[in-house]
């Protein structure tokens, strides 16, 4: 299921990145236990009232020239309009409304899409009386909320969650791989979706307007449907706004949430660079199957060692992904480009599969059995029995005496051991680990 995205905007100092930290405060220290993943963060993955959906700070865009903040906050609002489902404007209750607060509503307004406008800095009562200048906007009723102390982020939470359009998740027949292409400006993305389709193909025109229009690009290859994710936006990419970071994670969201397979394209002749990171982070925090492509591989002086090498050099930096295979080719010269969709379709098979409870459990025992859990103040971990309950990504729950004596490292010790016996090549596995004695 496709997450929504909330983005927050408002000009610089409100408070935004403060807020996002709040709301994504907890979540950040389970996802940060895996090793490799930036401490950097851009975007998160929240859920409130049973509802998921990721958010992005869309703070500290950095442009040049002159009139740079107006400029900037013009160019984040624009931004969010584009790729989120909700925005969340953010004011600040100690300077009341400014010129550039108004600058954000005139775009805002233009939008259509659902509008939040919270009040930060709301950190006593006597300041409570501050948000109302803020209906002048006519967002609706201001949330009155203080980064610092943390009030009123359930009450902001409870109207994002009340805001987020139902997302259709039936776009397509199940049987279709969605395939998504993410990477730095570059890379070869578009390339590579031209050198898939054959060379004669126009793939898109250019999208009117600046609300985003998806366009996706169907096609069939040996008896298997797919389709690529917002090959329209991948055309507009990489031109004018996509060396900023956010902006380029911003992009690149919405294909990876609405994808199934992800395809992290690098650059074989620069090799990597810590952005690559980040992209890639997101397509294991949003569960989908991945897989790297190191384009433009004719260009690169090989002998029989450098690929090896050059696979080593990913999984250096991609510690969080070592179930993420490698191709190498290139989109120019269409070398090895055959091996690429046999290896999207394995890993979207990957990604669906499920495990009976008896393969699983056989598995589980085994593990327990050679490496028993660790004792913890004199308890011991105590594994009952273990299921697959869902897939896409494939998620096991185990149940357990007390999953507070779970370790990490024990969590990925039956990780590997599941992998070891069932593969899940390319797609992240979730184990939760619940009470049942
Ligand atoms: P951003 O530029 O909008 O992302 O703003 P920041 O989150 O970086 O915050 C800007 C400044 O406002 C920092 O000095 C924060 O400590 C401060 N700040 C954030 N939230 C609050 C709040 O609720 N009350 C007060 N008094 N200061 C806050
Ligand atoms: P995008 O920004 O990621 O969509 O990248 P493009 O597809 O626009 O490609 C960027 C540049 O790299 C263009 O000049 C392409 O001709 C070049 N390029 C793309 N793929 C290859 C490749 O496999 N080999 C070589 N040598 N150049 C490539």
């Amino acid at each position: 299921m496709a997450r929504p995205v909330v983005a927050i905007v408002g000009r610089p100092n409100v408070g935004k990145s403060t807020i996002f930290n709040r709301i994504i405060g907890d979540r950040l220290a389970i996802v940060e236990d895996k090793p490799g993943i930036t401490r950097d963060r851009i975007y998160g993955v929240a859920e409130w009232n049973g509802k998921p959906f990721s958010i992005i700070d869309t703070g500290g865009i950095e442009i040049d020239g002159e009139d740079v903040i107006l400029k900037s906050i013009r160019m984040q609002a624009e931004l969010a309009i584009e790729e989120a489902d909700v925005i969340v404007f953010m004011c600040d209750a100690k300077t009341g409304v400014t010129q550039a607060d108004e600058e954000v509503a005139q775009i805002l307004y233009r939008s259509g899409k659902p509008v939040v406008i919270a009040v930060n800095k709301v950190d006593n009562i006597e300041r409570s009386d501050l948000i109302y200048e803020f209906y002048t906007f006519g967002f609706g009723d201001p949330i009155g909320v203080s980064g610092s102390h943390g009030t009123g982020v359930g009450d902001l939470l409870d109207a994002i969650t009340d805001s987020l359009p139902e997302l259709e998740d039936d776009e397509y027949d199940e049987d279709v791989i969605r395939v998504a292409l993410i990477g730095r400006p570059n890379v070869g993305k578009s390339s590579l979706v031209n050198a898939i389709l054959g060379e004669e193909r126009v793939i898109v025109s250019d999208v009117a307007g600046t609300t985003r229009d998806a366009i996706d690009t169907p096609f069939e290859r040996d008896g298997q449907r797919y389709v690529l994710i917002d090959t329209a936006g991948m055309r507009k990419r990489g031109k004018v706004y996509e060396t900023t970071e956010k902006y380029s994670v911003m992009r690149a969201m919405r294909a990876i949430e609405r994808a199934d397979v992800v395809l992290i394209v690098i650059n074989g002749e620069e090799g990597i660079i810590e952005q690559d990171k980040h992209i890639a982070g997101y397509a294991y925090e949003a569960g989908k199957a991945s897989l790297f492509v190191v384009n433009k591989w004719d260009v690169v002086e090989k002998d029989d060692k450098t690929m090896r090498q050059f696979e080593t050099k990913i999984r250096d930096h991609f510690l969080f992904m070592t179930y993420a295979p490698v191709v190498f080719l290139s989109a120019k010269t269409k070398q090895r480009l055959h091996k690429l969709l046999p290896v999207v379709q394995h890993v979207s098979q990957q990604h669906a599969m499920r495990v009976q409870t008896h393969l699983l459990n056989d598995v589980v025992s085994d593990a327990v059995a050679i490496n028993p859990p660790p004792t913890d103040k004199g308890r011991r971990l105590r594994i009952n029995y273990a299921t697959q309950v869902a897939v896409k990504p494939p998620t096991m729950v185990v149940f357990v005496n007390d999953p507070e004596l779970m370790h990490f490292s024990y969590e990925r010790y039956l990780e590997n051991k599941i992998r070891a016996a069932f593969n899940f090549e390319g797609t992240p596995i979730r184990i939760f680990t619940r009470h049942k004695s």
